[in-house]
């Protein structure tokens, strides 16, 4: 094993993405699958696509392209469109999410150029304040958008829980519904998709009785970590360790839980603050900020992270007396994937194991034994 090591396990994304295409679309919402996290790697966005999800979403038009050559067989919604990318996107994306005028103007006479019609939800701001269309602006803006001749609005949505933590509950997602009625009504036409948000709509999904119009969403979180973002509650059946990251001790034993000497600014720039407990046991491992977002890891039971910087990342093992040479298995949230997967310093291996993964989604820090393998990223 090289380490730092991401082992990323196919078969349990596969049974993510086919239970929740399962349980959405029995009453009537259909999934993009989110594919930003991984950078635009073409092997899984395949297993998406092989397990049912017809439409792949990505924030950056390069993961599209590099999807679309990769002979990756989706429809590909862009949900951030840049004004100087407009040829770009209407020539790979299917669909795009828009939230500005001048964008999307520029957008009509790139797919104009090419004998097109360019595709586009108009995100509407509900209050999470990211990206979207003032309602109050919203009648004007759509007037416009349906003179454009090289543009078809397929659909509104919005985007909650990012910026601001504004969860999407019944009342977000009924003023969404009532929107999309008005427009309907006052513009005389259909809007076919009505895209209600992301992973974070799981809850308002389970507890509503009536999804009003809301008939699509867009999903990245929930099909690869098994969890809702909100409270990071496991969502029952889905596997929650479909990543694994691997890491080795380079040093190990007891030392002072306090520094010992004047201290100023760490190699950071903050003050860092220590308890002292006397002496612990530690490891030092070889993987730090440089390749991961080491906030959002998980050790496993037992242990707690002291701290990490550029290359190292220190742990307080408690009873556990690792040797050098030992690697330990981190679990890992949605942020820290998303940095890992586009770090080059962490080599990704690909499994598919055959275990049931419901049976194991609870350990942590176990060492998976594969049963196929594949190397490369
Ligand atoms: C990232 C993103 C999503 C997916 O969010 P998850 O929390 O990963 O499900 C959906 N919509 C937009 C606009 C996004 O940028």
């Amino acid at each position: 094993m090289s380490t730092p090591e991401i082992i990323i396990d196919l078969d349990k994304i596969a049974h993510n993405v086919r239970t929740l295409k399962k349980l959405y679309s029995t009453r009537g919402i259909s999934i993009a699958g989110v594919t930003k996290v991984m950078s635009g790697n073409a092997r899984l966005a395949k297993i998406l696509v092989q397990n049912g999800l017809e439409i792949l979403a990505d924030s950056r038009i390069t993961n599209i392209k590099k999807m679309w050559c990769d002979g990756v067989n989706a429809k590909f919604v862009l949900l951030r469109t840049l004004l100087s990318e407009v040829e770009e996107v209407v020539k790979y994306a299917h669909i795009s999410l828009n939230s500005d005028l001048s964008i999307i103007r520029a957008l009509s006479k790139a797919a104009e150029k090419k004998n097109t019609v360019h595709q586009i939800i108009l995100m509407i701001e509900l209050g999470d304040l990211r990206e979207g269309i003032m309602p109050i602006e919203l009648n004007d803006v759509v007037r416009d958008i349906l003179k454009l001749q090289g543009i078809k609005l397929v659909g509104i949505g919005t985007n909650l829980a990012c910026f601001a933590g504004v969860k999407p509950d019944e009342k977000k997602m009924r003023q969404l519904s009532s929107i999309a009625e008005d427009l309907e009504k006052r513009f005389s036409i259909s809007l076919p998709i009505i895209s209600g948000g992301n992973s974070a709509n799981y809850n308002w999904f389970m507890s509503t009785t009536d999804l009003g119009r809301i008939n699509h969403l867009r999903v990245g979180e929930s099909l690869y970590l098994g969890c809702e973002p909100l409270e990071k509650l496991p969502i029952p059946e889905l596997s929650i360790d479909a990543f694994t990251l691997y890491a080795e001790v380079i040093e190990s034993g007891m030392k002072p839980s306090a520094p010992k000497g004047e201290t100023g600014m760490d190699a950071f720039g903050s003050k860092p603050e220590f308890k002292d407990y006397g002496s612990v046991q530690r490891a030092i491992l070889a993987i730090g900020k440089q390749d991961v977002m080491t906030d959002g890891l998980t050790p496993p039971i037992g242990m707690t992270i002291i701290g990490a910087n550029s290359d190292h990342l220190i742990l307080n093992t408690h009873k556990t007396n690792l040797k050098v040479g030992d690697t330990v298995a981190f679990s890992i949230n949605y942020g820290s994937l998303l940095s890992v997967m586009h770090s080059n310093t962490v080599a990704k291996k690909y499994v598919q194991t055959t275990n049931d993964s419901r049976v194991l989604s609870n350990s942590r820090g176990k060492r998976l034994t594969p049963q196929t393998t594949f190397s490369g990223s």
